[in-house]
């Protein structure tokens, strides 16, 4: 796998008497990853994820995309090669029609007519939105507006895709259909960061899981690892999913969030040990 981006000791204030949030990080992103940044209300993952998409830009350190400072990147090329999906889908949206949104950031980059109309085309398509594209964007509930938003970041095909809480506000069907589209959207060739407080998603769909807590990164590994340390996360306001800390109390090896075929056998001698206890 190819390095995508390169983040090196990277220190980040909103202003210059303010406090500093970010405090000397170092992380380092492959293409074709599939990411979640986990940690609890304002450890700074929508500020490092902001700075990964150049919507700031680091007070010292740097963040390179494919070898290159983002500060050197004009803001178009950038747009082409981090999307950056808002938390609320409506800080993004700000157009008349559905197309219009998706085709403006392509047209932007100066694509010719048709390509653009691909573009919008094949983005709609993947979000399941393409009948719609005449309405308003304000036409649904906030689970289409999200997808709305997703589309029009994939319009732009950048390499590295961030959703910020991308299932937040939505129910379980509209939350499980937006995490099987970013599972579509990493088969086709993106790399995937997400930030999310459901550990479940974390669980079942990242391959990574950073941890973040005061402004540095505390955990990075996969899931599993990452799950284990149970204390810190707990520290941190993070629970992991329920089989998770299941299987962390019985000392079990194997997934920690399912339970199927031979696993199943010290659940049960786990239950059958606490019940002699009672
Ligand atoms: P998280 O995404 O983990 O909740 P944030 O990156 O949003 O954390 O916030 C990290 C810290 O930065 C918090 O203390 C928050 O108050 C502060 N912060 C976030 N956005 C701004 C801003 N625009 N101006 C000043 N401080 C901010």
């Amino acid at each position: 796998m190819s390095r995508l981006v390169d983040i090196e000791n990277v220190h980040f204030s909103y202003s210059e008497d303010g406090p500093e949030i970010l405090h000397g990080l170092n992380m380092t992103i492959d293409e074709g990853e599939y990411i979640a940044m986990i940690g609890q209300n304002g450890s700074g993952k929508t500020t490092l994820s902001k700075l990964i998409g150049g919507l700031n830009i680091p007070t010292s350190g740097d963040i390179r995309i494919l070898g290159r400072s983002v500060k050197e990147i004009p803001v178009v090329e950038r747009a082409a090669l981090v999307g950056y999906c808002y938390q609320n889908p409506d800080h993004q949206i700000f157009l008349n029609t559905v197309e219009e949104e998706i085709a403006y950031g392509p047209k932007n980059l100066g694509l010719s007519d048709d390509e653009v109309e691909e573009r919008v085309v094949r983005s709609l398509e993947a979000v399941g939105l393409l009948k719609y594209r005449k309405e308003e964007p304000y036409f649904a509930g906030k689970g289409e507006r999200q997808k709305i938003a997703v589309a029009s970041v994939l319009a732009m095909e950048p390499k590295l895709i961030v959703l910020d809480e991308p299932t937040t506000g939505l129910d379980w069907r509209d939350s499980c259909n937006m995490m099987s589209l970013i599972n579509t959207i990493r088969d086709s060739g993106h790399t995937i960061m997400i930030i999310t407080h459901n550990m479940r998603l974390v669980a079942e769909h990242a391959k990574r899981a950073v941890v973040m807590s005061g402004g540095e990164i505390q955990i990075d590994g996969t899931p599993k690892e990452v799950f284990r340390h149970e204390d810190f996360l707990s520290k941190s306001f993070v629970k992991p999913p329920q089989i998770t800390q299941f299987w962390q109390r019985v000392g079990a090896p194997g997934e920690p969030w399912t339970v199927s075929g031979d696993a199943v056998r010290p659940v049960r001698e786990h239950f059958e040990k606490s019940n002699k206890k009672e």
